[in-house]
């Protein structure tokens, strides 16, 4: 009877069936070090540089543009103290927003500390940065602007091509978190105006632990892992050959299926939001139409606790997150949520579904039909203990 959904798309996902297939010969026959001569090497060695090719040519950079990360994470402290390090000579303020992934914000607390001085920018109720406030916060010291393409919880995307082109004419080096938009829509980092650019492949089907940042050429950013030449010298240590083969992989798949699947993600999330709205007390999360991710939903139900919503889902077979993180032991509501306005309780009373390559109408009209009981199970209890 009880089947599995998985609508956490946002959190990571599965690899496509091709990507498997692709990275197969380098888990056997080709395990030779990409440094090292003899054939098996030369092979994996072209493996990297085709992969890197592929990376390239999605966001349009060049290939000598791409450095092989361990994820997005990776990425993302490359870029904030990698740039942060090696332009201190220049000034010492950066400017974010309120709403980045953690691996932005502890960042920004650690150079901090180090004697950076940070912007946390403002969103609006839909969780959109406003253009203007970038353009005001920047002053004569300022070396760096981190801001994210789109965000992970409540998928707003954000004016990235306007932020892009204030940087570039102030000459400020503009970085993105792209960690959910890339293989979703479009990314283009020359006419973006973007200098560096952090991309994760489990988000897009491909494997864990790897990811990539673009760094445009001329950009002055610190290497990250001293040691060997791999990566331009940059980030050194043998490289994660199979991984880099799948996510090049992910990355083509992705490009090619984009338009067809944002339109058919698009028609999914659009349906299950007017669903959920039907529920009573519900509010959508985030912003509408164009201005939100394809595959991502976030609403709130007033009344109702996020993690047991959570729970009784999971017994449904249904994979999904909520409005809050486990962070000290203790449940906190959501910083992206609290930046929007929402108040703690209906943060905490926040449901996320993000869809994805294998999500059917079908997934849909299950799921929303088991959320609607299991709201009123939990609205009902509380009435009975009031
Ligand atoms: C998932 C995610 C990250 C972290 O990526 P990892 O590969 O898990 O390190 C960073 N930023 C955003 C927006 C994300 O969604």
């Amino acid at each position: 009877m009880s089947r599995e959904v998985y609508m956490d798309h946002a959190a990571t996902t599965y690899m496509k069936e091709e990507v498997i297939e692709e990275m197969k010969p380098y888990l056997t026959d080709y395990f030779g070090n990409p440094s090292s001569i003899y054939k098996i090497s030369r092979k994996t060695k072209m493996a990297i540089d085709e992969s890197r090719m592929r990376i390239a040519h999605a966001i349009n950079a060049n290939a000598e543009e791409i450095y092989f990360t361990a994820g997005g994470s990776e990425a993302d402290n490359w870029a904030l103290k990698g740039v942060a390090l090696a332009n201190k000579n220049k000034g010492n303020h950066i400017i974010t927003t309120a709403i980045e992934h953690h691996a932005i914000l502890h960042s920004c607390e650690y150079l901090e500390k180090l004697g950076f001085e940070i912007t946390y920018l403002p969103v609006d109720e839909f969780g959109i940065v406003k253009v203007e406030d970038v353009k005001n916060a920047i002053t004569n010291k300022t070396i760096l602007v981190s801001i994210m393409f789109a965000n992970n919880e409540i998928g707003s995307i954000q004016p990235i091509e306007a932020i892009g082109s204030i940087c570039r004419d102030k000459g400020i080096i503009f970085h993105t978190d792209g960690v959910q938009a890339v293989g979703s829509i479009p990314i283009d980092v020359k006419k973006m105006n973007i200098d560096l650019l952090s991309m994760a492949s489990h988000k897009f089907y491909g494997p864990k632990g790897i990811g990539a940042l673009y760094m445009r050429k001329g950009i002055k950013v610190d290497n990250l892992i001293h040691g060997g030449a791999q990566e331009r010298a940059k980030r050194a240590g043998t490289e994660n050959v199979m991984g880099i083969v799948g996510m090049g992989k992910a990355i083509e798949l992705a490009e090619k299926n984009m338009k067809e699947e944002r339109r058919r993600l698009t028609y999914l999330r659009d349906k299950m939001i007017k669903e959920l709205l039907n529920i009573p007390k519900t509010k959508l999360n985030g912003a509408e139409g164009e201005n939100r991710l394809p595959g991502n939903i976030n609403v709130s139900f007033d009344l109702v606790d996020g993690d047991t919503l959570l729970m009784l889902l999971d017994s449904e077979g249904i994979c999904a997150s909520s409005g809050s993180a486990c962070s000290a032991g203790a449940l906190e509501p959501s910083h992206v949520l609290m930046a929007i306005g929402l108040n703690k309780d209906l943060a905490k009373g926040s449901l996320r579904l993000t869809l994805g390559y294998k999500t059917t109408e079908e997934d849909v009209e299950y799921v929303v039909n088991i959320i609607k009981e299991a709201v009123n199970k939990i609205r009902d209890n509380k009435k009975k203990w009031q």
